[in-house]
């Protein structure tokens, strides 16, 4: 009993972004398990409430005064405390647009300012619409939310209680059957398009799809378009991918006479290295720190740099620098080799 009562927080305190991820996440467990319509109607509202409050962080994030609907009565205190007017969807995304902060295609403003509406009509008045029409909107401005956090709000800008929300909620949408069937259709044409110009894909370390995510020229992916630079890209990698790939390759060993992977037993299971540092490297190719360690699908370590795309297969033994096995001798790379050479070259160079 008496750590139930511990667990129970004394003060309720969520910022802008959590209160809205948090909505989200209830909006979507809701709305993606309802059976029956009251679910449907508090995944409706929910959804409503974490739209609005997800599109102010944005404002918010570039000047909190925007936030105010009457801007005679800006007051610093009262924004702190939260006791002041505050401007409505239309305006919020009237704003985004005049300061250049987001820019929402007509048919996304329109669908959110219609969900938001159809939120207060549910709120207030006599409300009469089909399960099925109030899914679809759902799932329109579900993907809009969706991309719109990947795009303005990268894990690399999130406090610990925020990107925790935001895991969340892309853990609630990776269960949702409909809502993965309606985004893939949405990142269809992009991949085809890169598909034809063969580049190279890789999993997404923001939504963890796999096979979606471009890593040459710029950091993109076509299922949630996260988009980032290739440090943080490549970070987050390491820390979403690669340790996630590791867990579930390191449980599992090659039995040499049958030919079959099995199972550890559980005092040979260790966790691996979670220091993210170490693991990312400078790049031969482009000379910087923007490779991150990757687990092959026969669970040989390889290595991928965010900045200019190129995969490595190996690594150096004794330095550790990422290399391509054709520029490998006895497992050694070329200053490592010739360690004389690469001190008179860098002394050269000074
Ligand atoms: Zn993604
Ligand atoms: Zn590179
Ligand atoms: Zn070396």
């Amino acid at each position: 009993m008496q750590s139930e009562k511990q667990n129970i927080p004394r003060v309720l305190e969520y910022s802008l972004l959590e209160n809205g991820l948090d909505f989200m996440v209830s909006g979507v467990r809701e709305v993606s398990g309802a059976h029956d319509q009251r679910r449907l109607k508090y995944g409706v509202l929910h959804l409503g409430a974490g739209i609005e409050l997800v599109l102010k962080e944005k404002l918010r994030r570039f000047d909190w005064k925007l936030l105010f609907r009457y801007p005679k009565r800006i007051d610093q205190q009262k924004y702190l405390s939260g006791d002041f007017v505050s401007v409505g969807l239309e305006e919020c995304i009237e704003k985004l647009s005049k300061y250049d902060l987001a820019h929402l295609s007509q048919r996304s403003q329109d669908a959110l300012v219609s969900f938001y509406n159809r939120r207060n009509r549910m709120q207030h008045s006599n409300f009469r619409e089909s399960k099925k029409k109030i899914e679809s909107a759902g799932l329109e401005v579900l993907s809009i939310i969706f991309r719109f956090t990947s795009q303005h709000f990268p894990p690399s800008s999130l406090s610990k209680e925020e990107l925790f929300l935001l895991n969340s909620f892309h853990a609630g949408l990776k269960n949702f059957r409909r809502f993965i069937r309606h985004q893939k259709n949405a990142s269809a044409p992009q991949l085809v398009q890169w598909h034809a110009k063969h580049e190279r894909l890789f999993n997404c370390p923001n939504c963890s799809r796999p096979e979606t995510m471009k890593a040459a020229g710029r950091v993109e992916c076509a299922f949630c378009t996260y988009s980032d630079t290739a440090e943080n890209a490549a970070q987050l990698y390491v820390a979403n991918v690669t340790v996630r790939q590791e867990c579930s390759h390191i449980y599992h060993d090659f039995d040499d006479v049958t030919g079959e992977y099995y199972e550890l037993p559980s005092d040979l299971k260790y966790t691996p290295a979670t220091d993210i540092s170490s693991r990312l490297h400078w790049c031969p190719h482009c000379k910087r720190k923007t490779v991150a360690e990757h687990v092959n699908k026969d669970c040989t370590l390889g290595f991928i740099c965010f900045n200019c795309g190129k995969v490595f297969e190996a690594c150096c033994i004794k330095c550790g620098a990422p290399q391509d096995l054709a520029s490998l001798t006895r497992e050694l790379c070329v200053s490592c080799r010739h360690p004389d050479k690469a001190s008179r070259t860098a002394r050269t160079i000074a």
